[in-house]
């Protein structure tokens, strides 16, 4: 091998360890109460447009899925986009939505590329894995506001109110989902209403609440006012997302 080459395998590795130093480094100053971050990520962001309060990264959500609505979405020009955004990323807003196929953050905010780092997976929930990426896009990629995104009609609320009513689990690794969301079904069949809808909103409730409060880093993020952490439900019929107080 020629000096100064590295091996295939390594070069394949390198963003990622990257990325692992530099969330470690922007971990530490979190600890450290600092507000330091990547200097090349403060100093070039790809889309500065995208350097807002949390407030107004909600706002901007909020317009969004107004014109999404309304079906005047803009047309972004991802030809341009992409070269902008080779050498890094700075979304204004990440989502933890369902995966359900009707769902998807991006068209329904109309965001273009780089605008949202979106976490999917069926019954919108945190857990570890979810956290870290969360936490990722806190610390390192200094996103300000994170919005969980529930859904009406989800199969997976649905499913675990089914396998509690009949005391049974379902097959394969379903199971793991009916375990996340067991809790804010409890809760809604204690409640007078539509199980289905009260457990979505319970489980968007719960799962704002534990993102807000999970340490080291994103409670720090919310107490020092650098991020915000709302939740969502996402109406099929008219597109509109209604925000939980
Ligand atoms: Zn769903």
């Amino acid at each position: 091998m020629k000096a100064g080459h590295s091996p295939t395998y390594l070069t394949k590795i390198a963003p990622s360890r990257r990325s692992l130093l530099l969330f470690a480094i922007s971990s530490v100053c979190i600890r450290l109460g600092d507000n330091i971050v990547d200097a090349k990520e403060a100093e070039a962001p790809p889309k500065p447009n995208n350097l807002i309060s949390p407030e107004a990264a909600l706002q901007r959500l909020m317009e969004g899925n107004d014109r999404y609505v309304q079906g005047v979405s803009r047309r972004d020009d991802f030809k341009r986009e992409r070269p902008v955004l080779v050498d890094g990323q700075n979304p204004y807003a990440a989502v933890l939505s369902c995966a359900d196929s009707r769902v998807a953050p991006e068209l329904v905010f109309g965001s273009g590329l780089g605008d949202l780092f979106v976490c999917r997976l069926a019954g919108n929930f945190a857990n570890d894995d979810t956290l870290a990426s969360m936490e990722y896009a806190v610390a390192v990629l200094n996103t300000p506001l994170i919005l969980v995104l529930g859904h009406d009609h989800c199969g997976a609320i649905d499913a675990t109110i089914k396998s509690l009513h009949d005391n049974k689990p379902p097959p394969g690794h379903i199971s793991s989902l009916v375990a996340a969301l067991a809790p804010a079904v409890e809760v809604s069949r204690q409640q007078t209403g539509d199980t289905s809808a009260e457990a979505t909103r319970q489980n968007v409730i719960d799962n704002v609440n534990k993102l807000k409060s999970t340490g080291p880093i994103l409670n720090a993020a919310v107490e020092q006012n650098r991020l915000k952490v709302v939740g969502g439900l996402y109406r099929l019929d008219t597109g509109r997302v209604d925000l939980l107080s």
